[in-house]
């Protein structure tokens, strides 16, 4: 449609912008005319009212008219160039610490200045440093803006200017016939919530007309604002909700329930099932009976119980023929995992090999080889799984553990792992970090979703307090009397997230510092960079009562299984996010004795983290803290910084926005049944750089 590709048109096209800028526009995500358009203001500037030089006060931004009193350079301190100005009602400074020799000679005294920039205190009463400014001439009187001026979102080499020229430009060229800016929505839908059409909340945000208030474009709640929010919520909506449909086309392997072996590994495990562990199994099988591929997820908090169901799963693709590959994000994790298959499986003459980057040469070759042959039935790895040379013979079953650590695209690449006979496997996912119903909506809806809610029984609350960490020498005596009665505790240090180097730092420094400070106790070390075997060494040592005080980084994070150790410090919790925390603290609390964490936090805590810290203490709800979190902090962060695959939103704030979620479904139900035309422009209009959004 010839419509559509002028705003598809790549911004090289248009006047003004060569090759440079437009690379600099990339970094800002804008390709073409169309992502060019929903790049919106970020804030206005009022240039359209003179403020009298004496109504000027500190810190708001204000335009001025004046003429020029006289200008000098001042050496002291910094060089500067000063120029006062004055008008009917006062004098007011110009101060520059940047300014050429045709500047300086343009600005004589008695020339009329028309100039707009913020006012502060200064050594000689109000200024303004380095005002925007233009001067008067005979030709070219002073007058100021008839409206609002937009200033945009910038990155470093992009000036305002330009990208307020480029917007004017494209905004000219869509609002000319052919209707250039499709209006998607049904009609029905704008009049229900009172929104403006596509078209006039672009013009609103971009040229508000003379009248429109500063108030009103500011206000994030503005229908202009709330228009394209839900605009861009819906086409996120519709991106997965369309996934799912194609999905459901794709043929999948029939796994029956029909083993022996199923009851024989239910029956030899040391406990009984929950029922939330019944139910949900009991949904894996009905999903894994039919035709098209299971896309599961569940959710389940930390203990209560996941790997079991995953082995149970897995099962049920081995007895009907079928491989099983299962993802852990963590080395540690694909471990533990791979031994507690191990005990599970084995008896069941079922063969369970563990791939991660640390198995190389011949060893990894041979288990490739086995593997694409068939005579490997559960391969159990972290994102080592998804390398070329991993060939399964028929792969009927993809489990993922703890996903939001995985990116959709990792979760892709898997999956096509699978092709077998056009047989696409079965996917299972199983997080503890709760997906907060926003996020299930927009990100997760291609998936259905499971939830254990319920504890295995006889678990304990954990006693969570928030100390200061100028109470450590208490904290240290405590877990000497703790170690005393044939406990074991971790120490966790948690650094900056991002690096992995200061972190594992940190965590040796405190391990020394520990080991001088309560000689008696047998402390361990355990962090990201330390080998392979060491690690292992020293988990197997924590797990075998060899330890008593094991110092780590948050590589514990995730999965590990040690009752006997009930006692927990984290170190600055004011810098993780609340589900992070959750987790964290769900090493503790696995046996049948009283449990303890102690946030040891550094003075002083903003509002916030300390109301951060106290739904920690108060609650032991992951999907609650997680909703806090949310509240809190934002999306991003609630699924962890490293998260791959979170959701950028143009326009859309999932807090402020909130509201606008709960139309989202109907919407896209009525686009699907009466506007289908209307799906794939909408995703591509606010997706269109996503790659792969239409098999997410
Ligand atoms: P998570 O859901 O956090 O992955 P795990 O699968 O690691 O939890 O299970 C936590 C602990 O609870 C393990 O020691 C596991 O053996 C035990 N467990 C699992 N299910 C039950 C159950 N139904 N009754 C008692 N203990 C259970
Ligand atoms: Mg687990």
């Amino acid at each position: 449609m010839a419509v559509a590709n002028s705003l598809g048109q790549p911004l090289s096209g248009l006047a003004g912008i060569g090759s440079k800028t437009a690379e600099h526009f990339a970094k800002l995500r804008i390709y073409n005319l169309s992502d060019l358009l929903l790049h919106l203001p970020s804030r206005y500037e009022d240039r359209t009212r003179i403020i009298p030089i004496n109504q000027l006060s500190p810190g708001n931004s204000a335009l001025i008219v004046g003429a020029i009193d006289f200008i000098d350079v001042l050496p002291r301190g910094r060089k500067s160039l000063i120029c006062q100005i004055k008008d009917d009602t006062g004098t007011i400074h110009l101060r520059f610490f940047h300014f050429t020799a045709r500047q300086y000679n343009a600005l004589k005294p008695g020339t009329t200045l028309i100039c707009y920039g913020e006012v502060r205190y200064g050594y000689n009463g109000l200024e303004m440093l380095h005002p925007d400014y233009k001067i008067a001439t005979e030709h070219q009187p002073i007058t100021p803006e008839s409206s609002l001026t937009a200033i945009y979102p910038l990155v470093q080499g992009l000036h305002q200017n330009v990208v307020r020229k480029a917007i004017k430009t494209a905004l000219t060229l869509a609002n000319k016939p052919p209707q250039n800016l499709q209006e998607w929505l049904p009609e029905s839908v704008l009049q229900t919530l009172a929104l403006p059409d596509f078209r006039s909340a672009l013009n609103t945000l971009h040229l508000p007309q003379p009248a429109t208030t500063l108030d009103y474009l500011t206000n994030d709640d503005s229908p202009a604002r709330r228009r394209l929010a839900l605009e861009e919520l819906l086409a996120h909506h519709l991106s997965v909700k369309t996934a799912k449909l194609y999905a459901r086309s794709w043929q999948a392997p029939k796994l029956l329930d029909n083993s022996p072996d199923l009851a024989k590994f239910v029956s030899a495990l040391p406990f009984s099932l929950t029922t939330a562990q019944s139910r949900v199994i009991g949904e894996i099988i009905a999903d894994c009976q039919r035709q098209h591929p299971m896309m599961r997820l569940v959710q389940g908090d930390v203990g209560s119980g996941k790997t079991v169901v995953a082995a149970y799963a897995a099962i049920l693709a081995v007895t009907s023929g079928y491989q099983v590959a299962i993802m852990a994000p963590t080395e540690l994790l694909a471990e533990q995992h791979y031994r507690n298959f191990c005990t599970w499986l084995t008896p069941l003459a079922t063969e369970v090999a563990l791939l991660t980057g640390h198995v190389k040469g011949k060893a990894r070759s041979g288990l490739l080889q086995q593997l694409a042959d068939g005579d490997l039935h559960i391969l159990i790895g972290t994102h080592a799984l998804f390398q070329d040379d991993v060939h399964f013979n028929r792969l009927g079953l993809v489990i993922i553990d703890e996903q939001h650590r995985f990116g959709v695209h990792q979760r892709l690449a898997l999956r096509a792992k699978g092709q077998h006979n056009n047989l696409r496997p079965h996917q299972l996912i199983m997080t503890a970090t709760p997906i907060p119903r926003t996020l299930a909506m927009l990100r997760y809806s291609d998936l259905d979703i499971s939830s254990i809610d319920e504890l295995p029984p006889g678990r304990k609350p954990i006693t969570t307090s928030v100390i200061a960490s100028e109470r450590r020498q208490e904290v240290i005596g405590r877990i000497a009397a703790w170690v005393g009665k044939m406990r074991q505790a971790y120490w966790v240090c948690t650094l900056i997230e991002e690096s992995d180097v200061l972190q594992c730092e940190a965590a040796e420094k405190t391990a020394a510092y520990l080991t001088q400070a309560l000689p008696d106790i047998r402390i361990g070390l355990l962090h990201g960079r330390m080998k392979n075997a060491d690690k292992e060494a020293t988990m197997l040592a924590f797990k075998n009562n060899a330890i008593d005080l094991l110092v780590a980084t948050t590589v514990i994070e995730v999965g590990v299984d040690i009752p006997n150790a009930s006692l927990m410090i984290i170190e600055n919790p004011e810098r993780l996010g609340l589900s992070q925390l959750h987790q964290l603290r769900g090493r503790v609390g696995r046996g049948a004795d009283e449990s303890y964490c102690l946030l040891l936090y550094q003075a002083p805590l903003s509002d916030t983290a300390r109301q951060r810290l106290g739904i920690l203490r108060e609650s032991q709800d992951g999907f609650l803290i997680a909703e806090k979190d949310l509240q809190l902090r934002g999306p991003g962060e609630v699924m962890g910084v490293r998260q791959t695959g979170q959701i950028n939103f143009k326009v859309a704030d999932l807090v402020k926005h909130a509201d606008l979620l709960d139309n989202i479904p109907a919407i896209a139900d009525q686009l699907v049944a009466e506007a289908p035309e209307a799906i794939t422009p909408l995703i591509k209009r606010w997706l269109g750089h996503t790659t792969d959004y239409s098999e997410v």
